[in-house]
């Protein structure tokens, strides 16, 4: 008898973007001529960089002769990859990482969706609200929480509060907790942490016997300097924390699929015998059971947005989206709304004026100015009175979105 892993009977549904779609498709039935823009998006629009079109092709040419074939390839990832990856996020910053530091995957959904299988199955786990659900979801997938309660929180879980009365830093849990998810740049806020404060998480990692999983997805998008691009840039973090990157907004490699994990070897966390072990040995004997290594074509692909084009490239992509976001940003400010984020990252989130429910205000938004965005609820109890625009989109259809919220939008 085959009995099913009654942890995922506790997820509610794929609400939030099938409600979404939902909603969408009732409004263009009802009004066929509407021209709907959607800035609800968390896809980039843009192609990939030049640079990384030419090195996939030469892969490709490489694969076709059988003098340069490559079959499997290492699981952890190719040495020119993972050299590339350190010399430019961490070697340029003054940080030491060491190449059987890096796992090379598929991107970092699987990666931040995966690390928690590492840990053992009663670990607390303290996750920011609003979050990226992947944290939670999986979490309660292995079982490392109760049932989902009518205040819309999972039993177990420690909950921290993000919102506009902390100024999106969240307090420390005021309960004892093991694994704790940080997202900096963040989705869904487009906020981030300074030094200090992410030194504050640091510190009681440390003093806790804590692990932070850093989520770094959108670090490229930083533009102020006190900002840290890694939590390496803190003092201690080498002992408690694992980064997550990806290659996925920082150069458009959503559909192409490439990231990576770095697990410093001081990094341990104890055996119920009181034995400490290292998490990258326990990640790399994952990894190497469980994946078996990223295309070498998109690796190459990846390698090639450190060479010098590359980099001016990729930098090209993101002012385009930043300035996107400038422009939502700004737009939204002159009309009196409450706007936080798209500084350093590509997503802007905004109070909804009268305090409206995030979904009232996603239909009245629908329906008056015809854009499309994502309610703050959907992200977790705190984004209620919340409302995520993403600045993915293409630059005239921003322009017109932001002219008709103007125009149309009764506030
Ligand atoms: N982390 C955060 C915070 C994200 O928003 C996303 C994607 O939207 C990811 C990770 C996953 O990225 P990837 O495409 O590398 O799987």
């Amino acid at each position: 008898m085959a009995y099913i892993n009654e942890n995922y009977l506790k997820l509610p549904g794929n609400y939030l973007f099938a409600e979404v779609a939902r909603r969408v498709a009732a409004y263009r039935e009802a009004h066929p001529d509407a021209d709907i823009i959607r800035l609800g998006i968390g896809d980039v629009t843009l192609p990939l960089p030049a640079a990384s079109i030419a090195a996939m092709h030469a892969a490709v040419d490489e694969m076709a002769k059988k003098e340069t074939f490559r079959g499997y390839g290492p699981e952890q990832g190719y040495d020119f990859l993972i050299e590339a990856i350190i010399e430019n996020n961490y070697t340029s910053r003054g940080i030491t990482v060491s190449p059987d530091e890096v796992f090379v995957s598929d991107g970092s959904k699987s990666d931040c969706g995966n690390i928690q299988e590492i840990f053992s199955t009663d670990s607390v786990i303290a996750i920011t609200d609003p979050v990226y659900p992947v944290y939670l979801d999986t979490n309660v997938m292995a079982g490392r929480t109760g049932a989902l309660g009518a205040d819309g929180r999972f039993a177990g879980v420690a909950y921290l509060p993000s919102t506009q009365a902390n100024n999106f830093a969240p307090a420390l849990p005021d309960q004892p907790v093991d694994m704790i998810y940080l997202c900096c740049p963040n989705n869904p806020t487009g906020t981030t942490l300074s030094k200090d404060e992410l030194k504050k998480w640091v510190d009681y990692a440390r003093e806790n016997d804590a692990v932070i999983l850093f989520d770094a997805a959108y670090a490229a998008y930083i533009t102020e300097p006190d900002v840290p691009r890694s939590i390496y840039e803190i003092d201690g973090a080498r002992d408690v924390a694992i980064e997550f990157r990806s290659f996925s907004k920082t150069a458009g490699f959503t559909g192409t699929r490439c990231g990576y994990t770095v697990i410093p070897k001081t990094v341990t966390a104890k055996a119920k015998d009181g034995s400490r072990h290292p998490l990258n040995a326990l990640w790399s004997r994952r990894h190497s059971t469980k994946f078996n290594g990223t295309a070498y074509i998109v690796q190459r692909g990846a390698a090639a947005i450190y060479t010098a084009e590359g980099q001016k490239q990729v930098a090209e992509n993101i002012a385009y989206y930043m300035e996107n976001a400038r422009i939502i940003r700004e737009g939204l400010s002159a009309l009196g709304l409450s706007v936080f984020g798209g500084v350093n990252a590509p997503y802007i989130w905004l109070k909804t004026p009268n305090n409206l429910p995030s979904w009232e205000f996603f239909d009245k938004l629908l329906h008056e100015a015809n854009v499309v965005g994502t309610p703050g609820a959907g992200f977790g109890p705190s984004g209620e009175g919340y409302f995520r625009l993403t600045a993915f989109g293409d630059r005239q259809a921003t322009e017109k979105a932001i002219a008709r919220i103007r125009e149309k939008l009764a506030l």
